[in-house]
């Protein structure tokens, strides 16, 4: 291949995205969902970015078994690298070998998919890497840093938008979502995530899929005991997704509850020994009937007597986590009433 067809194919392939922009900013295609393909490839960008490698490993499978390609995985964890660091892409790129030979040693046969592209030795990788990012961002690039120190700004522009970007394999648009969700998975890189959603909308990426970017990306993965299944069997006395993980049975009943961002249990009364919360992870809230809701972060502690009316579950804009103990009690169980009107639950920050 050589050097003018590879410029004009990258070129296309950012032309192809300027249309799909023009396309896909109509009122019709605003509200336009993550595809599963998209949801993946945020999924395994957020746990390798989280360093959560149970949490990725899980993603893999799930991406593999949904559709992804070797390929496309490969070309993710190793762009992954330019946003969180070798380590990071190293380990996840060991998981991903052990996930694959896992699977091709239980009989499954994922797709290998395409191989990437390569820039000629010879290239100018300064003007493929400037013209790639003004391409990206919709503008000229003047950041202060980049004159402070020039030679990270040549590093990003020759390497990051002109080596890695010409690689193909994945779209720019597919390439935007693993980079806002491995950045809205860490902390401390809130510019760079704002820089990132930027781009990320110029070349067609919905305010929808951002938003499902950002909530992929707020799941929490360092959650003591774990997240567990969902919560099927009570499924019907949530707001929404809630996930149980049994911490121990043995001598009395302590599990593991996380319930979603705005989630929460219906009204109800545990008779027999009543329920100990114990908050760990996130912000949520308790209301006793008749009391005022009590805001709850980790470390806080709610003794619930028995035959109490009373609701738990998440703040409306955060994951919650809390520990909850069956207090041994005669014939303990639990009577699910009425729903938290969302009049009630809204006027909650
Ligand atoms: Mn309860």
């Amino acid at each position: 291949m050589n050097y003018k067809k590879l410029v004009l194919g990258g070129a296309g392939l950012l032309c192809a995205a300027a249309v799909a922009v023009t396309f896909t900013g109509g009122k019709s295609m605003a509200k336009q969902s993550l595809n599963t393909k998209e949801q993946n490839i945020a999924v395994i960008a957020s746990r390798t970015a989280a360093g959560d490698m149970a949490g990725l490993t899980a993603a893999l499978n799930q991406g593999l078994d949904d559709g992804l390609t070797i390929s496309e995985i490969k070309e993710e964890l190793v762009q992954m690298y330019a946003y969180c660091g070798f380590p990071r892409s190293l380990n996840a790129i060991t998981n991903f070998m052990n996930v694959v030979h896992e699977r091709e040693a239980r009989g499954i046969h994922d797709t290998a998919g395409i191989e990437p592209n390569a820039l000629p030795a010879d290239a100018d990788r300064e003007k493929i890497g400037r013209e790639t990012r003004e391409q990206l961002t919709g503008q000229p690039f003047n950041a202060p840093y980049a004159k402070f120190v020039p030679t990270i700004d040549t590093f990003l522009k020759e390497h990051l938008f002109a080596d890695i970007f010409a690689r193909g394999v994945l779209t720019p648009q597919e390439r935007e979502i693993a980079t806002v969700a491995a950045l809205a998975t860490m902390s401390g890189t809130e510019g760079q995530l704002a820089g990132h959603i930027g781009i990320a909308k110029n070349i067609g990426v919905t305010d929808k899929q951002i938003a499902e970017i950002l909530a992929i990306a707020h799941t929490p993965h360092d959650i003591l005991f774990g997240l567990g299944a969902p919560n099927d069997a009570n499924a019907r006395y949530f707001s929404g997704p809630s996930y149980l993980a049994p911490i121990t049975t043995d001598q009395m009943g302590v599990f593991n509850v996380t319930f979603e961002p705005g989630v929460r249990n219906n009204w109800h009364v545990h008779h027999g020994g009543g329920q100990i919360l114990l908050a760990t992870t996130g912000r949520g809230y308790y209301q006793a009937w008749g009391e005022k809701p009590r805001e709850l972060r980790p470390g806080d502690v709610v003794n619930i007597p028995a035959d109490q009316k009373h609701w738990h579950g998440a703040a409306p804009d955060s994951w919650f986590t809390h520990i909850a103990i069956e207090v041994p009690g005669k014939n303990n169980h639990a009577e699910w009433l009425e729903p938290v009107s969302d009049e009630e639950y809204n006027k909650l920050k």
